[in-house]
């Protein structure tokens, strides 16, 4: 079971639970949302320190594996900023929209291309959440983003590869 937890206020959940009950094959769930992530703020950076929040997704008493959603922009420490984070130990990811926007870059508004990149990056970071490294095919979603070319340039299923290791990781074959 796959549960996403608002953080703040999140509108295309419902988009992203449908891609994730595709990808991963598992009943999926928009369970609750937690307040917006003041704790975790660096004002110095204007950013959000992404671990601080992970550690607090982690702490929520669910049976099952679980996908954090925030519109803050996210760093990590020696990092300028990260798409998102994952926990294989918790089982618990985290992803940030905040620049996953064209308008974030100064483009025209674009919500096909928006949801697409939101759901790349959840599945990117469950698959690290089931066990799944990186893979080396850029079109593979298990692929490193670097930047939003990077993000662009995969898409959002995981190659034969990364497929199998990822059956094996959950199903034991
Ligand atoms: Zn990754
Ligand atoms: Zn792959």
């Amino acid at each position: 079971m796959i549960f996403i937890i608002s953080i703040g206020q999140i509108k295309i959940l419902d988009h992203l639970k449908k891609e994730l009950k595709d990808r991963f094959n598992s009943r999926v769930e928009i369970e609750g949302s937690m307040e917006k992530p003041d704790y975790a703020f660096n004002p110095a950076r204007k950013q959000h320190l992404a671990p601080a929040i992970l550690e607090k997704i982690s702490k929520i008493k669910l049976d099952g594996i679980k996908l954090g959603v925030a519109d803050v922009d996210l760093y990590d420490r020696g990092l300028n900023f990260v798409f998102g984070e994952a926990s294989p130990l918790t089982r618990t990811a985290l992803i940030s929209l905040t620049r996953l926007r064209p308008e974030y870059y100064g483009l025209a508004e674009n919500e096909a291309l928006f949801k697409e990149r939101a759901a790349k990056e959840a599945v990117h970071e469950l698959g690290h959440v089931f066990g799944l490294p990186h893979c080396s095919d850029p079109e593979c979603v298990m692929h490193f983003s670097n930047s939003l070319w990077d993000t662009d340039k995969k898409n959002s299923f995981f190659c034969s590869l990364c497929k199998k290791k990822l059956k094996k990781l959950r199903f034991g074959r």
